[in-house]
């Protein structure tokens, strides 16, 4: 049986915006919520899952994506509230603490997979990351945990092959501020049609620059997408310059608000469609999980989901009828998907075979 390391910043519920006196769909109950699970359905103890502590980063591991400025600019506003980080971004007076120890999480989750101790892991942390860029935070993102952790791999065990893949419903622009020209890391993100979502950005054009061309991949799923679409794509696209690029390690920016149930998108991935993904990846790749969005009530399960495949255990029963959800799509929603599957193989026809 695999075996698959767990990260955990303890100190998360310090980041809440509610200390600030306003709610906000990215706070502490999103993570209380997925330990809460884990600990009900005995996945805390069942000798699967190892729980690895991990100290906080330093401020040169959060230099080597960020710079001095940005960095500078962040811990002010953790000290005067009238300081603004930037758009739809919060932080409170122990945010900068909270950021260093959700970063350390997230390279000891890659330190285990790279030094052999775990196949797989999942830094269970918050804020998320995909959004932030070298100087701009946005959408509850203010440091970039996967471009952190691919530079640290990179700076630290030398890995020149890191593929990030971006399972989140919203478009992992942050990432690909940080990577659009730089061919050692590849970088896939499947998300909802940027014409229909925050942040606008992530189109299928957006191919990296040079000498990256191509190494920057951005899959804009119609509304309504769900498992069909997703495997589709995975088996069309993903697998195929995976091959190709052979990564040494793949880093999941793993959203759950693809989830049919998300309140703050439109995509119909259910557990069966995030297992079947996940399962097929982690059977030819060590896959370091990050967790990004999602903001509805079954985190916990989605978490479970994810592990599951990660160890490879056998699927989880699915929860909703798919012959039910296929009748209630709207018809137009494969016909998009199928023009947008063609134009991205076109744009990415010179540089991976297809
Ligand atoms: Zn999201």
């Amino acid at each position: 049986m695999a075996g698959v390391g767990l990260t955990f910043n303890k100190n998360h519920y310090l980041h809440d915006s509610l200390l600030n006196g306003f709610p906000c769909p990215e706070n502490p109950f999103r993570l209380k919520a997925i330990m809460q699970y884990l600990e009900k359905n005995g996945l805390m103890n069942n000798g699967t899952f190892t729980f690895y502590e991990a100290e906080k980063a330093s401020l040169s591991d959060i230099l080597r994506v960020h710079t001095v400025e940005y960095v500078d600019l962040i811990k002010a506003c953790t000290k005067d509230s009238r300081l603004s980080p930037g758009n739809d971004v919060y932080v409170c007076p122990s945010s900068y603490e909270v950021l260093l120890q959700a970063v350390g999480c997230v390279l000891k989750a890659g330190e285990v997979v790279v030094k052999d101790m775990c196949d797989h892991s999942f830094a269970l942390i918050r804020p998320p990351g995909h959004h932030a860029g070298p100087d701009t935070s946005s959408g509850f993102c203010i440091f970039n945990n996967s471009g952190i952790l691919a530079k640290y791999l990179r700076n630290v065990y030398g890995l020149d092959r890191i593929a990030i893949i971006n399972i989140d419903a919203h478009s992992s622009d942050g990432t690909y501020a940080v990577f659009d020209g730089d061919p050692s890391v590849l970088c896939i993100s499947i998300h909802q049609d940027q014409s229909t979502l925050y942040p606008y950005r992530g189109f299928i054009k957006d191919i990296g620059v040079r000498p990256a061309l191509g190494y920057c991949i951005n899959m804009e799923m119609p509304t309504e997408s769900g498992n069909p679409e997703y495997e589709i794509f995975y088996d069309e696209v993903v697998e195929k310059v995976l091959l190709q690029f052979d990564p040494q390690i793949i880093l999941l920016e793993c959203g759950f608000d693809a989830y049919y149930k998300e309140p703050l998108s439109k995509l119909n991935l259910t557990i069966n469609g995030y297992y079947r993904i996940i399962f097929k990846l982690a059977s030819n790749w060590n896959i370091v999980t990050l967790l990004e969005g999602g903001y509805h009530d079954d985190l916990g399960l989605m978490t479970s989901v994810v592990l599951n495949a990660l160890v490879g255990t056998d699927n989880i029963e699915d929860d909703v009828d798919q012959i039910d959800l296929l009748a209630s799509r709207h018809v137009k929603t494969r016909k998009e998907f199928n023009n947008n599957l063609a134009l991205l193989k076109m744009r990415l026809e010179p540089y991976w075979d297809l």
